[in-house]
């Protein structure tokens, strides 16, 4: 089963996805984890998208469309959870396209709805860990005190994002309602959509989105 987590930043889309993969064997393909993985390794990419991340723009289709060509050639089998992509109408035209190339379908659409003041404050207080990725946040689940992470048990540093302040989340807000979200009207027009209310805990988030998997 290939999926698309949809939501604007803060939604709960990685820790939903990191949530799959630990209980369905699902693979992650996050761009924006894709991006810092290559801003951070110093390639000739990861330069040129520094920049453009942090002010909280989005990269161009191209870079983002060949990342995930990339990792759909060379992953197989567990069904996809694609994080944080399509973030465009063109990305969502070549996610088809891409598909379809390897044989694969998508099967659901899961849109996660979160008010925006919520999103703020989500994304204001949240860290990761540097280690496996596990996010924390300072109000609902903050760092242990030992600084042992609970998901990997190991002691790292909890790393808050480059672009988790608050004037680049407004452009990435901005960013989102201006680029992604028709991709609701576009998922819905092809009878993909479901909707979760992304507000309530984790845990009923991830029994909303279980549902929407099994029906
Ligand atoms: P995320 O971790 O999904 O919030 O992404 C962090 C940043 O990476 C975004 O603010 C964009 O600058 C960039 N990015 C991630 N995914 C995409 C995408 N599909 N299209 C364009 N830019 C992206």
């Amino acid at each position: 089963m290939n999926i698309i987590l949809l939501g604007p930043p803060g939604a709960g889309k990685g820790t939903q996805a990191q949530h799959l993969v630990a209980e369905r064997g699902m693979i992650q393909l996050s761009t924006g984890d894709m991006l810092r993985e290559a801003k951070a390794s110093g390639t000739e990419m990861g330069r040129k998208v520094a920049d453009v991340m942090a002010r909280g723009d989005l990269v161009t289709d191209e870079i983002v469309i060949g990342l995930i060509r990339e990792k759909l050639n060379g992953e197989k089998g567990g069904g996809f959870i694609f994080d944080g992509f399509p973030r465009t109408l063109p990305q969502a035209d070549a996610l088809g396209q891409l598909l379809a190339d390897c044989g694969e379908t998508l099967d659901a659409v899961i849109e996660m709805q979160v008010d925006d003041e919520a999103l703020v404050d989500r994304i204001t207080s949240r860290s990761t860990c540097a280690g496996c990725g596990a996010v924390y946040n300072d109000k609902t689940k903050p760092i242990p005190a030992d600084g042992i992470c609970t998901s990997c048990g190991e002691k790292h540093e909890f790393k808050r994002r480059a672009d988790d302040n608050e004037e680049a989340l407004r452009n990435r807000l901005m960013e989102y309602y201006k680029k992604t979200s028709p991709l609701i009207g576009y998922y819905y027009a092809k009878d993909m959509l479901s909707t979760v209310d992304g507000l309530g805990s984790m845990e009923e988030v991830t029994a909303s989105i279980a549902s929407v998997l099994d029906a």
